[in-house]
């Protein structure tokens, strides 16, 4: 049988994030509280050999571990598969709101996609939300679960939030409208959903974690068309495959790098907040994608904002900006913890869960939770299960990877012209920047020997060069200051200064990353 996906090029070392997240933090603190040993965290070991299972899933995040585990506990054999460790992608660094109010999307859903399938959408989420709770109850995973309303708020248009809280209740969700909330501002109005919830996603993933086989440090090189999985550690022979790995690998078929942008937000975790005054009571969200998020953790408030698009780099300042908020708005408080992560997002605001392709029907997809991933994930796991196990979901069909996407779609059309254009300036523009006009902890783009160059200068004089040219699909990769990486504009993989890949969907190192002191370029 023929090979259907394999890895190109190499893959050294890990990138380097410049922040790591409250979860993380705890999850350190929990560790050492344990005298050394790995409390509530356990070490998975690595595939060896070669085996076979029902089905494989790729990646350990939150999708991928519940995908696992809601088909074992319908008796169905599976294993997971992840290269680094347990919810080491985007769900270590998320905010975990679970909630079905996924800012105004109700209204739009309505418009776009008709009555019956925006239903399905409010239904299967809300769903989620409850299934959250009934496995956590079930499991006893100790996970700082609870129980919260979630608002989204305006500070300038009521009328747009009348109209989301109507198109919501009508699709049966528990809307209210409301002005009275505990942000430290006044907002013009907001909706109130009741009963979501919130928690630590990394306690609840290794709770689960630990009920289901996952082989950690175990990188998918290759997929062929039998269902044979290679990695770098052995073989997996599977009749089933799902492919969690937050951006979907295989470009063809199932054509994903169009269908699929990232965008990045920044968090900040404050400590020593005025706790008596400023508590919040429930989770916030600005409905206008310029505005902030807020959450409470224990002792922490976690404020987060500043969102772009990933390889556009806006806000310049991304964490001065969040600083300022904190400063404003929660004197009293500092800065503990600051951290950023990127999801990936659908031109029509709704996740690809379901077969990959038509090609491929024993090959199934989670991606695109357009930064919704808890209810998302959960979402995937019902679909995802019910199909491999012949059970009708009557929530399915909204998610469906197939649907067309040029359907009235603007913001397809925007992402094509965004991809197209880096792809092609590339290849077009001239960069100007000369090595010498490179600030120190700055990045600029010079042109030598014919190619176009990345290059990071550190505080000590030492320059380090990569190319700019996205190992992915060749797009131009741009310096974000806000977190010193290599940005793709097209599809958001990431790179560290020292051209170390952080975040698919490439898979290789960006090329000719190398260090001179005070190069003679
Ligand atoms: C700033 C921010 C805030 C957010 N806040 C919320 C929120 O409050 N509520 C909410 O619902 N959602 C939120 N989200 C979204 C949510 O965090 C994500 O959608 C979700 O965590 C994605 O989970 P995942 O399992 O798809 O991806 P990941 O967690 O990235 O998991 C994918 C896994 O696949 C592995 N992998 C990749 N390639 C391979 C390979 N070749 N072989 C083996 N393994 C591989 C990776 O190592 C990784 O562990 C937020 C997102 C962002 C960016």
């Amino acid at each position: 049988m023929g090979i259907l996906w394999k890895e190109n090029g190499t893959f050294k070392e890990e990138g380097i994030e410049r922040g790591e997240s409250l979860w993380i933090q705890k999850q350190y603190q929990d560790k050492e509280s344990s005298n050394g040993s790995t409390g509530n965290y356990s070490i998975r070991p690595s595939l060896k050999g070669d085996i076979s299972t029902e089905v494989a899933v790729i990646g350990a995040g939150l999708a991928g571990v519940l995908i696992a585990y809601l088909l074992q506990s319908r008796g169905v054999p599976v294993v997971v598969l992840e290269c680094r460790t347990t919810g080491s992608g985007v769900s270590k660094n998320t905010t975990a709101k679970i909630t079905s109010q996924h800012g105004l999307i109700y209204k739009k859903l309505i418009t776009y996609k008709g009555e019956q399938r925006a239903w399905e959408y409010a239904m299967a989420n809300q769903l989620a939300i409850d299934k959250y709770r009934d496995i956590i109850k079930e499991l006893n995973i100790s996970c700082d679960y609870e129980v919260l309303a979630n608002y989204i708020y305006t500070l300038d248009n009521e009328q747009k939030i009348r109209q989301e809280v109507d198109a919501a209740l009508r699709l049966g969700l528990p809307a209210v409208f409301t002005k009275d909330t505990s942000l430290p501002f006044k907002v013009k109005a907001a909706i109130r959903f009741d009963n979501q919830a919130q928690f630590h996603p990394l306690k609840f993933l290794n709770g689960l974690a630990d009920k289901i086989k996952i082989y950690e440090n175990t990188r998918v090189t290759q997929i062929n068309k039998d269902g044979l999985i290679l990695t770098d550690q052995g073989s997996v022979k599977a009749k089933k495959v799902v492919i969690a790995t937050h951006y979907p690998f295989i470009n063809v078929p199932g054509y994903y790098f169009i269908r699929l942008h990232q965008e990045r937000s920044y968090l900040t975790a404050l400590e020593g907040y005025d706790y008596d005054k400023s508590t919040l009571d429930g989770m916030y969200l600005d409905a206008d994608p310029d505005g902030y998020t807020f959450r409470k953790y224990k002792d922490y408030l976690i404020l987060g904002g500043a969102g772009h698009r990933t390889g556009k780099y806006q806000p310049p300042d991304a964490y001065a900006k969040l600083e300022r908020a904190a400063r404003k708005w929660y004197p009293k408080s500092n800065i503990k913890y600051t951290w950023s992560a990127q999801d990936c997002m659908t031109p029509d605001s709704i996740p690809y869960i379901g077969r990959y392709s038509v090609r491929t029907p024993n090959i199934y997809v989670a991606t695109g939770f357009n930064k919704w991933g808890m209810t998302g994930s959960m979402v995937s796991a019902m679909v995802i299960s019910d199909m491999i196990t012949g059970k009708e979901n009557e929530y399915r069909k909204v998610f469906t990877p197939r649907r067309l996407m040029l359907s009235g779609s603007r913001a397809f059309i925007k992402d094509a012209a965004i991809i197209t254009i880096s792809l092609l300036s590339e290849h077009l523009k001239i960069p100007h920047d000369k090595l010498k006009d490179i600030e120190k902890e700055k990045a600029g783009v010079i042109r030598y020997n014919g190619q176009r160059i990345g290059v990071y200068r550190d505080r000590e004089d030492k320059y380090y060069f990569v190319t700019t040219k996205c190992p992915h699909l060749g797009c131009k990769l741009e310096w974000n200051q806000n977190e010193m990486t290599w940005d793709c504009p097209c599809h958001g993989s990431r790179f560290d200064y020292h051209g170390n890949l952080i975040n698919n969907p490439a898979m290789r190192d960006a090329f000719d990353s190398c260090i001179r002191k005070k190069s003679k370029l």
